[in-house]
């Protein structure tokens, strides 16, 4: 039967939850068990896809398709699990399923209510679509106090009743912060974090203490004195020099161990850190580096491209260099500033996006790219750029352009409503912007002799998708008289999957988001491909 760890976290946001979450995933997996991660997210929205990447970072999409919380990629980098669907859940999704059930009178005639209607949602959550799992980590989004959160905790309060106290682990993960000015190491915020907790029923069995230095024994006593924890699950986090090097500190802190002492279970094996160690001295020692220009309208904000900016490093991880990405917006670029900004790079990436706005200093870096033979890797978005810059410059097209912004023009990039999934035709909905994309796994077929098949090494590869705009297939022969080959192809020959350009050394668009499926231990070609075209490059 599965054991049920919840993770929750308290003070501030942003201490490493999901980190916290996705090591311990990878510690307890290392040593034989199963295990399955997830997510719960008490905001209103039904999935993170309809909301700005300046808010929320990033959105992770799964293979079955589900738009889900950024968290859900750091399990998978870290444990090399793909996570599902049924992996993440929002307050939004929980009471738009209520609510549905309601109008249909399936609550005969009863007061729809947060307990029990909305907490046994989340319990049935909570222990849906698990079949063996040893282990069931479970991340509950925000922090403790969050009016947001209060039926998540109580919903994991009733589930560690329902279930039995010793096969439920609760983690509270809090800041510890360190004084400058008095030299000291403050635990107040831990201890009323923790009263929070337990004034609402929650007693926390492990704590995790986030701080920029080691914590000394005596607070460690304090800690557990107040937290009414015992001293050996204080456990400390002290900031690592990259993230590689999480899963080897909570193991040195013995997290695993605890939790495993906690369900008095017996280590199948030791947990494997060696590749955790490589990879850490790997990225921790390169010094030669590569310049790689990212353009995208969310470049400020570090979050909104986590993924791709994971791969990236996971592409350098396999070539022995270290990643400097230099990032710029795409609505400031100029044209006539292009050869100025992209002079030292060694290679140019224009990320997925919508909209319009910044789309000309995008085409203009393409053109950049393309003409001064700069490696170049366009995902989804950039893909279409892409293609739309080389209709325009190289066919003579001039007004191509994409209906996503611009409806006069000649359509190049299109909508279209209707795609072959499994042999089953999908209906496209204009109606609702949620949910509604082409979403997760579909397969390509590569051309013989092209670029991109030596790079997978396949004829067919399947990649995660995320885009409600296709590339026209009916100038696929003009584009390929000129140079730009169709090297991936969806199954039915119907949709443009992967472009490449004959004449230059290394230039791919790919309207799929294969940073979604990268891993720091098995990092994906296509990136380790990119990074040694631009190691090659200068
Ligand atoms: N906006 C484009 C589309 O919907 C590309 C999406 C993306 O880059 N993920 O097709």
């Amino acid at each position: 039967m599965a054991r049920y760890i919840f993770v929750t976290g308290g003070v501030v946001s942003s201490l490493g939850k999901g980190l916290s979450s996705a090591s311990l995933a990878y510690l307890l997996k290392s040593r034989g068990f199963k295990v399955r991660v997830r997510k719960m997210d008490p905001y209103l929205n039904v999935d993170p896809g309809t909301m700005s990447p300046f808010q929320h970072g990033e959105v992770f999409v799964t293979d079955d398709g589900a738009e889900t919380d950024l968290d859900l990629g750091h399990y998978e980098r870290f444990t090399e699990i793909s996570s599902k669907q049924s992996d993440n859940i929002t307050t939004g999704k929980i009471y738009s399923d209520i609510i549905k059930k309601e109008r249909k009178g399936k609550y005969l005639g009863k007061t729809v209510q947060v307990i029990p209607h909305v907490t046994d949602r989340i319990k049935e959550f909570i222990k849906g679509d698990i079949k063996d799992e040893d282990f069931v980590i479970c991340e509950i989004g925000g922090t403790v106090g969050d009016i947001e959160s209060l039926p998540f905790l109580e919903a994991i309060r009733q589930f560690s009743n329902d279930i039995g106290k010793s096969k439920t682990l609760f983690i509270h993960l809090t800041l510890v912060p360190f004084l400058k000015s008095s030299d000291e190491i403050k635990t107040k915020p831990t201890q009323h974090s923790v009263k929070e907790l337990r004034s609402i029923g929650i007693q926390p069995d492990i704590v995790i203490c986030r701080s920029q230095k080691s914590i000394p024994f005596d607070q460690r006593r304090k800690i557990s004195l107040f937290c009414n924890v015992p001293i050996d699950n204080v456990i400390e986090t002290v900031d690592v020099r990259t993230i590689y090097e999480a899963p080897i500190s909570f193991y040195n802190e013995k997290l695993d161990k605890q939790v495993l002492k906690f369900f008095k279970i017996k280590s199948k094996k030791s947990a494997n850190l060696k590749p955790w160690k490589k990879i850490t001295k790997t990225v921790l020692q390169n010094k030669k580096q590569v310049n790689i220009a990212i353009i995208g309208k969310y470049v400020n904000l570090k979050d909104a491209y986590k993924s791709l900016d994971e791969a990236l490093t996971h592409g350098g991880i396999s070539n022995n260099v270290k990643i400097n990405l230099i990032r710029i917006e795409s609505d400031k670029l100029k044209t006539n500033q292009i050869n100025k900004e992209l002079k030292k790079v060694s290679a140019i990436l224009i990320p997925g996006g919508f909209g319009k706005r910044g789309t000309e200093g995008k085409i203009s870096a393409i053109n950049f790219a393309r003409i001064k033979k700069i490696p170049f890797l366009g995902i989804c978005f950039g893909m279409q750029m892409a293609v739309i810059e080389f209709a325009r410059n190289v066919l003579k097209i001039k007004k191509a352009g994409s209906t996503e912004f611009n409806t006069n023009c000649f359509p190049l990039i299109g909508l279209i409503d209707e795609w072959n999934k499994n042999g089953k035709i999908i209906k496209g909905t204009r109606k609702d912007l949620g949910g509604t994309m082409r979403l997760g796994l579909y397969e390509a077929k590569l051309k013989h002799n092209s670029m991109i098949k030596n790079i997978y090494k396949s004829v067919s590869i399947k990649e995660r998708h995320r885009h409600r705009y296709e590339v026209n297939n009916n100038l696929k022969n003009k584009f390929e008289e000129k140079g730009m080959i169709f090297s991936g192809m969806s199954p039915d020959n119907k949709l443009p999957e992967i472009i490449e350009l004959k004449n230059h050394p290394w230039f791919v668009g790919v309207q799929f988001h294969p940073e979604f499926k990268s891993r720091p231990l098995s990092p994906h070609p296509l990136f380790s491909s990119f990074i040694k075209a631009a190691k090659n490059y200068k």
